[in-house]
């Protein structure tokens, strides 16, 4: 949730915050904790970012990936996948839509008839009642991402 391989190629440090634990600390409870009991272990592929890592990654300052450390903002996020070679991503993220509060979910890069292809990226307000409930899809399109409204079904 904390480490991260391009900051430390980098030499910075994924320096956090009080506000960024209690964040990091409502998403496993109330979206991974979930996912877990569910599906078997969960591998985190990214958590929180230091604004410099995330920009170093090309993403953007509005990412929920670095929400709490500059803005004292209460969202955290992950981008994650089954350990389990049994469970596709879109299970994960049909469980997430269908059980789960949460912020937004995005279904990244799926392919159909590839269950393993893309990943999950969710993101959990720790005020619950902020929690929106987002359901995105994003799609490779002539190299440029490109976001739908609701999950790919199959
Ligand atoms: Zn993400």
């Amino acid at each position: 949730m904390l480490k991260s391989d391009t900051g430390q190629r980098h030499g910075i440090e994924n320096e956090y915050n009080d506000r960024v634990l209690c964040n990091l600390t409502a998403i496993c409870q109330r979206v991974l904790e979930p996912l877990r009991e569910e599906f078997g272990p969960i591998q985190i592929t990214s958590g929180y970012r230091h604004p410099d890592i995330n920009r170093l990654i090309g993403s953007s300052d509005s990412s929920s990936h670095i929400a709490g450390f500059l803005d004292g903002g209460t969202k955290a996020a992950v981008d994650c996948e089954a350990f389990s070679r049994e469970i596709s991503n879109l299970q994960l993220v049909h469980f997430i839509r269908d059980n789960l509060s949460f912020s937004q979910v995005i279904s990244e890069y799926w392919i159909p008839g590839d269950p393993h292809s893309g990943w999950v990226h969710v993101s959990y307000d720790s005020i619950d009642a902020a929690n929106g409930c987002d359901c995105l899809t994003a799609s490779r399109v002539d190299g440029k991402t490109q976001y739908s409204e609701g999950l790919p079904e199959a």
